[in-house]
């Protein structure tokens, strides 16, 4: 019995995914044979390699360079250099765009739209499982898999869909496969399939491509699947599959998540709470011996904590056991980031960079939206990280219910206050997940047609539309000049999985 795990275009090609090595680790665990292919970065490779036809100066220019931005990207020294960084990334993906408008795609580094279809439509997806042919990554994946299939002659091939830019290629590859091979089954699982399926409306339009989806964390439900006991014991993620691949990062990321779900889970925007998903952490102390142990095999020079926040236990154990190895992830404000000893000591871990929901400036939007922060709190925090030289990547959200100018204004003025000790800024409008209890609070209109949809439109209660916020953001927001240099610092299409590479270690 043999799985084939693949993990498909298009995503960001910086580290390697974390999800099917989480499912190999399991599988092997219990005794079954399997086979991990990142078909994200070989599509990646294949693109670069095909001949351009582009002819205005920019288009040749990359071409040509194409092999030595890849180089760049892959070297520590780029990193102290924005000009240089950015010029790199911008020609790679004018590669790849190029490749894209070819064929009437709109393509990048980061995204895949073929104009045709939508991902927010099943039967547009099913469609792209139908046209297989006409996919882009098509001469690449069907050659692969013709060959992974030689080889390893899977009983089971498991596609990992976690974003929408993977949704069209994820359902041609499975299209392919329905018809080249027939008697493999597949399963479909991921981030994007769990938000789909647990929409309360959910109906399976997906049955006849897809044997099995899986909703939630795959590991044990893959066991399930494939009629192995399943004793729902822990396994760690198994990386040896992607160990030597080429990603664009200057070193090799390993991602590692020590806990699904969120240990808050009350922000109101927020899908972890409107979906109910259940926080499941995994041990510290577990962490700490599987992280020591995974950075043993397999020499990472970055660690990404994958958690949508790392916990304040983790945090705790992390500075008492050093990774050694530069690490970042997602926390919240707690009164632990105010103490200045304990950011001390996180650096001293290798904490490199922590990225910070702080969404709003107000605090009266901060409670309506049960953030659970404190201004004042975050204050100390931001000064006690500042302090110990551990970097900021600030989130912000606008246009939530209870926001007007007036709130937005008084984010501008927190963050142009705070500026030194925010160094990376992310700036999102706020999307009703079409799952929130605020759906029944609200005047809704539809905002993406698609049945696939996981957001909602609806008519903001005081008139802070998204054109409103729009103009705020350009005409007032990015212009405050301190504000303006914090978002000159944001690495361009990488953002955060590039940001900490821009932080001394
Ligand atoms: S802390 Fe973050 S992940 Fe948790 S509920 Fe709030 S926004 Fe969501």
């Amino acid at each position: 019995m043999t799985v084939l795990l693949l993990h498909p275009p298009q995503a960001k090609p910086a580290e390697p995914p974390a999800g099917i090595p989480l499912l190999a680790g399991t599988l092997r665990e219990n005794g079954v044979s399997c086979a991990v292919c990142d078909l994200n970065l070989e599509g990646l490779y294949y693109l670069l390699s095909l001949d351009s036809q582009a002819e205005d100066t920019w288009s040749k220019r990359a071409f040509k360079n194409r092999h030595q931005q890849l180089q760049n990207l892959q070297s520590t020294k780029t990193y102290t250099n924005q000009d240089k960084y950015k010029r790199a990334v911008a020609d790679l993906n004018r590669v790849i765009e190029n490749r894209g408008k070819e064929s009437g795609i709109s393509l990048s580094l980061a995204n895949y739209q073929d104009t045709e279809h939508s991902p927010l439509k099943s039967v547009d997806l099913l469609q792209c499982g139908a046209d297989f042919e006409n996919n882009l990554f098509f001469p690449h994946f069907s050659t692969r898999l013709h060959a992974l299939i030689t080889k390893h002659n899977p009983h089971y091939i498991g596609l990992s869909l976690n974003y929408l830019s993977q949704a069209q290629t994820t359902f041609a590859i499975a299209g392919f496969i329905k018809k080249e091979f027939p008697s493999i089954s597949i399963i479909l699982g991921g981030g994007l399939v769990t938000t789909w399926m647990q929409n309360p409306n959910w109906v399976n339009p997906f049955d006849r491509l897809f044997d099995h989806m899986v909703c939630g964390p795959g590991e044990h439900a893959l066991l399930e699947i494939i009629g192995i006991e399943n004793s729902g014991k822990r396994c760690p993620p198994d990386y040896r599959d992607l160990r030597d691949s080429a990603y664009l990062a200057p070193g090799w990321i390993l991602p590692y998540a020590t806990s699904i779900g969120c240990f808050w889970r009350k922000c109101s925007f927020c899908p972890e709470t409107s979906e109910k998903n259940p926080y499941i952490p995994v041990k510290a102390e577990t962490v700490l011996s599987e992280i020591h142990d995974l950075i043993k095999r397999n020499s990472p020079s970055m660690v990404h904590f994958l958690d949508n926040a790392i916990s304040p236990a983790v945090l705790k154990s992390l500075t008492r056991q050093p990774l050694n190895v530069p690490w970042y992830g997602f926390v919240r404000f707690t009164s632990q980031l105010t103490d200045p000893d304990f950011c001390k000591q996180l650096r001293d871990s290798g904490c490199v960079m922590l990225k910070l929901g702080l969404e709003s400036g107000s605090q009266k939007v901060l409670d309506q939206m049960r953030k659970g922060i404190d201004l004042q709190l975050v204050r100390k925090a931001l000064l006690s990280l500042h302090q110990a030289g551990i970097r900021t990547y600030v989130y912000l959200l606008f246009g939530t219910p209870a926001e007007t100018h007036v709130e937005a204004q008084q984010t501008l003025r927190f963050v142009a206050d705070h500026h030194t000790q925010i160094t990376f800024l992310n700036l999102a409008i706020f999307n009703l997940p079409t799952c929130s209890a605020q759906t029944k609070e609200l005047e809704i209109r539809n905002f993406y047609e698609g049945d696939l949809s996981i957001y909602t439109d609806f008519i903001h209660p005081h008139g802070w539309g998204r054109k409103e916020i729009r103009r705020f953001l350009d005409s007032e927001f990015k212009r405050e000049p301190v504000i303006h240099s914090i978002m000159q610092n944001d690495p361009l299409i990488f953002t955060s999985n590039h940001a900490p590479f821009f932080c001394k270690p």
